[in-house]
């Protein structure tokens, strides 16, 4: 297991910088019984300027905030509080390349009936970016993303990760590095934590919105693609499509851009280096560390 936390590190909880582990949660709370919680994933980088910048906080806070709503959570901040809390929680631990982990979460409550009352928490641990061109081999999922009228899928809710868990462990037992899951009519999705894009003849496709969960990152890669006009469509794929594809990766704020080796027995036959996959990665990189990035230089 990562090292989270230690006997140093400050977590921010409903307003307060507390030492985290001196906190505990309420065993009879009705996020850790039923899954009944909303989270987000959030990071921050050192910029080029050699400041601290958490990557577009407001749209992850936005999220946040939408997610409690949508299961019809109370949620007592603005996003200018949790932002500002963010930056205290990155200071007082001394962080600056972080992964940061807010979560709204129930009081005790057996029932299914709602609360008055959520407590916010945000964490936060240190994170590196990614330097990674190791390519993941990738298994299509026996499990399917959860059936968009089942859950309010848009959301980022906890309970939802234990289909990602089955999904994930899944692939690794069986020797991938992670799993592609598909929605409930069969059409790719989005991984377990990351979404998805893959490229064809010059141009990328990624699944349309209503199956996955809208991601931030996803939402950055078409900013790119906008910026160095790479045609992108997004749709309903099919496994099969993607089995013809040139390439594919997963992008997410965890997983950031990270290319793909194989899905299932399928090798994508063009070399990363020379992927819309791998410029947008060196894109992304330069977007979040606030470094000066020439599209003219980038040549399809
Ligand atoms: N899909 C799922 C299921 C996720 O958990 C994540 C990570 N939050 C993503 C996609 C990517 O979202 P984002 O780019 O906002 O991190």
């Amino acid at each position: 297991m990562a090292n989270y936390y230690n006997e140093n590190t400050v977590l921010w909880l409903d307003g307060k910088l507390l030492k985290a582990s001196a906190t505990k949660v309420d065993l009879y709370s009705q996020s850790l019984h039923y899954g009944y919680a909303v989270f987000e994933g959030i990071r921050s980088y050192r910029t080029a300027a050699g400041t601290t910048k958490i990557f577009k906080p407001v749209e992850h806070y936005v999220r946040l905030a939408n997610s409690a709503k949508a299961l019809n959570m109370p949620y007592g901040y603005s996003t200018d509080q949790l932002i500002e809390a963010t930056y205290q929680v990155l200071e007082r631990n001394n962080l600056r390349d972080a992964y940061i982990r807010p979560v709204v979460y129930s009081p005790a409550n057996m029932s299914f009936n709602p609360n008055t009352e959520s407590y916010t928490v945000i964490q936060a641990w240190e994170m590196a970016p990614f330097l990674g061109e190791k390519l993941l081999r990738v298994m299509t999922s026996s499990f399917q993303r959860p059936n968009p009228k089942g859950f309010k899928i848009e959301a980022k809710a906890s309970g939802h990760y234990v289909n990602s868990i089955l999904a994930s462990q899944e692939a690794k037992a069986q020797g991938y590095d992670e799993a592609l899951l598909t929605d409930i009519n069969g059409f790719i999705a989005e991984g377990p934590g990351a979404n998805m894009f893959f490229e064809k003849d010059g141009r990328l496709f990624t699944p349309a919105t209503g199956n996955i969960l809208p991601g931030i990152t996803r939402a950055t890669v078409l900013e790119i693609c906008r910026e160095y006009d790479i045609p992108v469509e997004e749709g309903q794929f099919t496994p099969g499509q993607l089995k013809t594809a040139d390439a594919a990766f997963f992008c997410g704020t965890a997983a950031e851009v990270i290319g793909w080796a194989s899905i299932d027995e399928y090798r994508f036959p063009k070399p990363w280096p020379a992927t819309l996959g791998r410029k947008i990665q060196s894109a992304y990189k330069d977007i979040v560390t606030e470094k000066q990035h020439q599209p003219e230089t980038i040549t399809i």
